[in-house]
């Protein structure tokens, strides 16, 4: 028996803010704040969705990232 049931979504997601802002590099109003895993551990970045400039990246003070769940358990 697992202890964790399996997940219902179909798809892996991201939990994205909406940032009001307008894009720089295109325009585009669809811009985001939300946390990727890239060279160097995990970023908190704010990227434009239609171009994916980013407008700010700073580096996450979680770097454990989901595996946060887990460590919480140690
Ligand atoms: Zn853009």
């Amino acid at each position: 028996m697992l202890d964790h049931p399996r997940p219902e979504d179909k798809e892996l997601f991201v939990n994205k803010t909406i940032v009001e802002s307008k894009c720089p590099e295109c325009g585009s109003d669809r811009v985001r704040y939300y946390d990727v895993v890239s060279e160097g551990g995990w970023w908190e970045v704010v990227k434009c969705q239609d171009c994916l400039h980013s407008l700010d990246r700073n580096k996450s003070s979680n770097q454990y990232g989901s595996l946060s769940l887990l460590t919480d358990l140690l």
